[in-house]
């Protein structure tokens, strides 16, 4: 399918529970600026995903929303889950929505870019040294291994105690194509590829390795390691600069990103793609949503960053509909919000002045709307 600059997108958002429906506000604000200001056109759909459409449909994922998600060229979501939901049937959780998404729209490739801004070097718990210039990125194979392996349960034993069982298990197939992607990323970067695996207890972790180190073969130009995930854990918390792509599969991957997220500051600020089949013209469906969950302490209480959010929006231009000039225009108008001095109270050094999620999102647009003003000009 290629995508013309003419074609109005279809667009799903999914606004979730907690301080998903606050930071979706916000990355609203930069599609009506980017429908008024340039050449693209959108056609917007609200769905529900998450506790919110339990609530309301008795569905995590319910079939209206997957419905328009087929229809969708892409979907930015914000996050879903919270406590009031944690006695709904294990099947029916928030949670579980996601999951269903993903598993649904293929949704096999998970990038997760960590970027430490300049003028945010102090909101991580790591040296400046050790931070200065970070950007990672990490390819997480998202609806595989011990998250969806079957068989799985729990298992009440004669004795009255419980047993919890889930399985791992990798085909080559399900490794050759996520690999593939953390391949083509590491060769338009500084093709240095790290592999994690556990291939020293693991058997799904051996094939994870035979076949990453069967493809590097034909891979010259990236150098491509492989570490065991406890020791990248170990080496991403003490010398994070040594990566540039990291691929994992999916629970390490899991935990991996969050660490990741962790040392560049805040999460509130990192974005994520999950994508299925890229297509020729190097796009591909996918939904788009900040790293972080629904926060539910700050829910309701304008304190959320929206970044996340709305560089996930960045994130779903590049990707999706092929338009790495309008990512790059957001990333830059969110880039200057933060060199200016504008903060949340999640980034804010301790007598740092912050402001609230909507006047984030107000100073991003602002910026927005001088650099497009300005490229009319120019064009
Ligand atoms: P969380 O990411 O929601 O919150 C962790 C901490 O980070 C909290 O202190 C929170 O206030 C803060 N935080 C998160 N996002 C922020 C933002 N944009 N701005 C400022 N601060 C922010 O993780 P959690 O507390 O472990 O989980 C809460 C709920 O979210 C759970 O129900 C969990 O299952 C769900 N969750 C959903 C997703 C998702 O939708 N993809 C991901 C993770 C967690």
């Amino acid at each position: 399918m290629v995508i013309k600059m003419d074609k109005t997108h279809k667009l799903l958002l999914l606004s979730g529970d907690g301080i998903g429906p606050e930071v979706m506000a916000e990355a609203e604000k930069v599609i009506e600026l980017l429908e008024k200001n340039t050449d693209i056109s959108f056609s917007i759909q609200h769905g529900l995903l998450g506790g919110c459409a339990y609530d309301q449909t008795g569905s995590p994922y319910p079939p209206e929303t997957k419905q328009m998600a087929h229809e969708a060229d892409a979907i930015l979501l914000t996050a879903i889950g919270g406590p009031m939901w944690e006695n709904a049937p294990f099947n029916k959780r928030p949670e579980q929505g996601l999951l269903d998404i993903r598993a649904d729209l293929n949704l096999f490739a998970n990038l997760r870019p960590a970027r430490v801004f300049d003028c945010l070097l102090d909101a991580s718990s790591l040296k400046n040294d050790l931070i200065k210039g970070l950007d990672i990125l990490i390819i997480r194979e998202l609806i595989g291994g011990i998250y969806f392996g079957e068989p799985r349960g729990i298992e009440n034993l004669p004795d009255g105690k419980k047993r919890g069982f889930n399985t791992a298990s990798y085909h080559t197939d399900e490794v050759t194509r996520i690999a593939k992607v953390a391949f083509a990323a590491a060769k338009r970067r500084k093709k240095q590829l790290c592999s994690i695996d556990k291939a020293n207890v693991l058997e799904s972790s051996i094939v994870w390795r035979e076949v990453v180190t069967e493809m590097a073969k034909n891979e010259p130009n990236v150098t491509t390691i492989h570490m065991y995930a406890d020791n990248a854990a170990m080496q991403l918390a003490s010398n994070p600069a040594q990566f540039d792509v990291i691929l994992a599969p999916n629970l390490a991957g899991d935990i991996l990103s969050d660490l990741a997220a962790a040392i560049t500051g805040s999460i509130g600020l990192l974005p994520s793609a999950s994508l299925s089949e890229i297509t020729e013209n190097g796009t591909a469906k996918g939904l788009y949503e900040p790293v972080h969950g629904s926060a539910p302490d700050i829910a309701g209480k304008e304190q959320a960053n929206p970044l996340a959010t709305i560089l996930s929006l960045a994130m779903l231009l590049e990707n999706s509909l092929d338009r790495k000039d309008l990512a790059q225009v957001i990333e830059d108008a969110v880039s200057a919000t933060l060199n200016d001095g504008f903060r949340t109270p999640d980034i804010a050094r301790s007598r740092e002045k912050t402001i609230t999620t909507s006047q984030m999102g107000d100073e991003v647009i602002k910026r927005l709307q001088i650099s497009l003003s300005g490229k009319r000009k120019a064009g």
